[in-house]
């Protein structure tokens, strides 16, 4: 089977981390595809060795450089033919001054709602051996698995009217907070199957105190947690779950969210693991899923072989169990990143965090300094 995946590295450090998340799937190649155990006569059922297929397209900064367009009809085409669609990050200080429909961010933007994307799927699991590259203390983190259903294609980031406009002699910034019932319910529904396929508790994140399209999330989650009498269902305003994910982040299992709120809070959630570059992505609910790392570019570190990869490859692995339904793979990938860090090995985000002076973590493996590539090469050699 030939899987065609629609690489979209982006810009910044985008390139650097999708390049080690596509020698990372190249590494997989020609593994049995499908390993369905003993057919009916008692043979091995049928299997075909795993092939992808890479076409690299332009978006963001690198394609409004070199088209005019931060989404070029071209890319969007590759993306509708491609399976999925793994993507790196857009934007940087170059393009700050650009207007807003020509931001690299809005090809995004663009790209999710023109693939129907509208969930996305953040999970945070601590690895064990980065419990201490954490900010927070051993006992807080150790065990957190917490999975960030964030809604994608809704919100303030999409409502119109939207703008700066004059009144006066004052500018009037303005964006819209809009949901209706339909949007909430479909991101809702999916977010109760998932907590029924973990442990059963779903966390929903509102401002309903104040704002009148929270109320009505809050009513739909309520009206809807009937169907699913083996999901506990919470409700927290959004400042106290921001408070409650330093405070105590093992309560939660799934938390399902809006747009602005979802990605606010799974950067929060990120550090519980150590670093930002640790948390992969999966965009769903179309045709084609879209799969990315959930960091930006990083203008600061972008070119210097210093991001950490980790994230980009933990994308590609929820893209072989989400979109080609390779579990068996997706868990291998997610199990190779986990033995190269019992090793030892750490990107600059991630050995800083661990304390000066500290050489040795859980499994009492030296700590070794490597760049973006050298931890991709280590990745896929354990693979
Ligand atoms: P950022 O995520 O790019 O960086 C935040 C901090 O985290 C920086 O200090 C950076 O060095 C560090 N960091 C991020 N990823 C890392 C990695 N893999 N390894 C090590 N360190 C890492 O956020 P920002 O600085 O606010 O934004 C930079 C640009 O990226 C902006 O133009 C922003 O709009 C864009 N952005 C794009 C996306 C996306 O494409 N999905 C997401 C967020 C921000």
């Amino acid at each position: 089977m030939t899987y065609k995946i629609a690489v979209l590295p982006g810009d910044g450090i985008g390139r650097e981390v999708i390049a080690e998340a596509v020698k990372v799937l190249k590494a997989l190649e020609g593994a049995p595809s499908e390993e369905q155990g003993a057919g009916r006569d008692n043979r091995p059922a049928a299997s075909t060795p795993l092939a992808f297929e890479f076409t690299e397209c332009l978006v963001g900064g690198a394609a409004l450089d070199a088209v005019g367009v931060p989404l070029p009809e071209e890319t969007l085409k590759v993306c509708l033919n491609s399976h999925a669609v793994l993507f790196g990050a857009v934007g940087g200080p170059q393009w700050n001054s650009v207007s807003y429909e020509l931001r690299p961010e809005k090809a995004l933007l663009d790209l999710r709602e023109k693939l129907g994307l509208y969930a996305n799927l953040r999970p945070t699991k601590v690895y064990p051996p980065l419990i201490d590259a954490s900010p927070l203390k051993r006992e807080v983190v150790e065990g957190v698995d917490i999975l960030v259903v964030r809604e994608l294609t809704g919100g303030i980031y999409f409502g119109n009217p939207r703008g700066i406009e004059r009144v006066g002699t004052e500018e009037r910034g303005l964006n819209t907070l809009i949901y209706t019932s339909s949007e909430i319910r479909r991101i809702a529904k999916l977010a109760f199957e998932l907590a029924r396929k973990r442990r059963g508790i779903l966390t929903s994140v509102d401002k309903a105190n104040v704002l009148e399209t929270m109320q009505l999330w809050r009513k739909i989650v309520t009206e809807m947690a009937q169907d699913y009498p083996d999901v506990t269902v919470n409700h927290l305003y959004v400042d106290n779950c921001a408070m409650q994910l330093i405070r105590s982040p093992k309560q939660f299992d799934v938390i399902v969210t809006e747009n602005m709120f979802g990605d606010i809070l799974s950067d929060e959630a990120a550090m519980l693991t150590g670093s930002i570059g640790m948390l992969p992505s999966a965009s769903l609910g179309g045709k084609i899923g879209l799969y990315e790392p959930i960091h930006g570019s990083a203008p600061d570190i972008a070119g210097k072989n210093k991001a950490n990869p980790i994230a980009a490859i933990a994308s590609a692995a929820m893209m072989l169990r989400y979109s080609f339904n390779l579990e068996d793979k997706a868990a291998l990938i997610e199990k190779a990143i986990l033995t190269t860090l019992e090793k030892g090995y750490r990107t600059e985000d991630i050995f800083s965090g661990q304390g000066a002076g500290s050489e040795k973590q859980g499994t009492g493996a030296e700590l070794r300094r490597v760049g973006t590539q050298e931890m991709g090469d280590l990745i896929a050699e354990s693979l």
